[in-house]
Parts: C-alpha cells; sequence; structure tokens
C-alpha cells in the first residue's frame, strides 16, 4: 500500500516537472519570436515641414519665394561690371535687356535654391543660330563677364544651332531632352532646381554642382551633374567660389534684345 503510494506521488511529481520543463521551453521559444511590427514604428512625426502657400497660378511666387523682379524696378539687381544699379530697361512691368550694359546679377547670393524665371524673344527678333534672341540665365555668377554656369536663353524655334547651346540646354554641357520652345513673342518659362557645387580645402571639387530644369513645364535637364563653368571655348573646368549671384546676360548678338518677367527665387539652405 505505502509503495503504490510513493510510486503514485512519484508519477505525479514527475509529470509535474515534466510539464513545468515544457512550459518553461514554450516560454523561452515565444520570448526568442521577434515582435509583431506595428505600423507606428515607420511614423516619422518631426520635424514638421514648415507651412508655404503656393502661388494662385502656375508661376506665382509662394509664400516663402524671395521676389527678385516683379515687373516694378531693378531694385534686387545690379551691373555685373561694376555693381552699379543695374540699367536694363523696365517698361509695362517686363524688364528688356540694354545690351549695352551687360550683364545685369542680383544683389543677393545663393547657394542652392529653386528658380522661376519667365522671358520672351521679341516678335521682331533678326538672325539665326546663336545671333537670334541669345541671353542666358547663369545659375551662379563666378566673374563679371559670362563667368560661371549658364542655363542658355535664345530663339529656338525653328532656329537650327549646335544642340548644346539652344534653349534649355547647359551651354556646351548638356543638351535639352527635348525643344519645348515657344513662338518668338510668348511668355517661355524656366523652373530650377540648382545644387551648388562644393568644394574641398584644398581648392579641390567635393561635389559636383547639379541642376534640373523645365522648360514651359517640360523637364529638359533632370540632376545634371555639370563638368565645370560653361564655356565659349574649351572644356568646362571647375574654379573655387562660395556664394554667388544669378545673372542675366547681355549678349553681344545684334538681334532685338529679348525681355523678362516675373522672377523668383526660394533659397533651400
Ligand atoms: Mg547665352
Amino acid at each position: 500500500m505505502m509503495l503504490g503510494t510513493m510510486r503514485l506521488e512519484l508519477r505525479v511529481l514527475l509529470a509535474f516537472i515534466s510539464m513545468t520543463f515544457q512550459g518553461l521551453l514554450l516560454a523561452g521559444q515565444e520570448k526568442q519570436q521577434p515582435p509583431r511590427p506595428r505600423p507606428e514604428e515607420t511614423e516619422l512625426w518631426s520635424p514638421v515641414p514648415n507651412v508655404v502657400t503656393p502661388g494662385s497660378a502656375y508661376g506665382a511666387p509662394p509664400s516663402d519665394a524671395i521676389v527678385l523682379f516683379n515687373g516694378e524696378n531693378l531694385d534686387q539687381w545690379v551691373s555685373s561690371t561694376d555693381k552699379s544699379p543695374a540699367k536694363w530697361i523696365v517698361a509695362d512691368r517686363v524688364v528688356t535687356v540694354s545690351k549695352s550694359s551687360g550683364n545685369i546679377e542680383t544683389k543677393r547670393k545663393f547657394r542652392n535654391y529653386q528658380l522661376h524665371i519667365e522671358w520672351r524673344v521679341p516678335t521682331n527678333v533678326t538672325g539665326s543660330g546663336q545671333a537670334r534672341g541669345n541671353s542666358g540665365v547663369f545659375l551662379a555668377a563666378t566673374g563679371t563677364q559670362d563667368g560661371g554656369y549658364e542655363l542658355q536663353v535664345l530663339d529656338s524655334y525653328n532656329n537650327p544651332t549646335y544642340v548644346n547651346g539652344m534653349a534649355g540646354s547647359i551651354y556646351k554641357q548638356a543638351i535639352p531632352f527635348v525643344n519645348a520652345g515657344r513662338k518668338p513673342g510668348e511668355w517661355q518659362t524656366y523652373d530650377v532646381v540648382w545644387q551648388a557645387p562644393t568644394f574641398n580645402q584644398d581648392g579641390g571639387l567635393k561635389t559636383p554642382a547639379y541642376v534640373t530644369v523645365l522648360f514651359n513645364g517640360v523637364l529638359v535637364q533632370n540632376h545634371f551633374a555639370l563638368k565645370g563653368e560653361t564655356r565659349y571655348i574649351g572644356q568646362p573646368y571647375y574654379k573655387v567660389h562660395g556664394p554667388a549671384p544669378i545673372m542675366l546676360q547681355a549678349h553681344g548678338d545684334p538681334s532685338p534684345p529679348i525681355s523678362f518677367r516675373n522672377i523668383w527665387v526660394r533659397d533651400l539652405d
């Protein structure tokens, strides 16, 4: 009787130990399983982007834009050569190139930015090739003449020329994807994202300049890495520079001058 009871108790004890062990094993296995992913784990709640009110229509400056020309005056601009007040002609809320006055540039200097600018070749334009409505937007001016990085402005409506020199090109470096140009007499737009080059302490290039351009709303340059400053003669190369003005070109060709309007920039630094 005693022996039978002891055996029974032993069996109960062994069963209890076995169950406990299995329980511990299960608990251990549960611990090793990764936690179930939750959607909240990949949600970011800061930093909260600033509120920017878009322009009321395409091309109108958004609330955080620096307006460089709104049709009234050239207070934001100077002559490139001597930094005196810009002498291009403001009339009818547009500014027209004064070729004899030379290039003009912004008083402000920029590194990385978004730019909107509108331009119009006059209906009475003359000439052909590079001598027909030539101007340019220097995305960073590095000299008083044509130093820097030129986004070409030209009448490219039925006006053949070298394709890395047509409207929408990065002059002699990048051919536009398409010719999105309008007829002389019609306003055209450039929307540009400019990322300035950076340089090492020793003067070597750290990162190239990158540019994205929409011409009349059509993508013509997509994050193009510039090979250096744009040059009329010879291969492009970089020179060390810091923040720089945006410059508009008074090209020396004899065709009637082009006009600009609605110029604004958003500083991305
Ligand atoms: Mg030009």
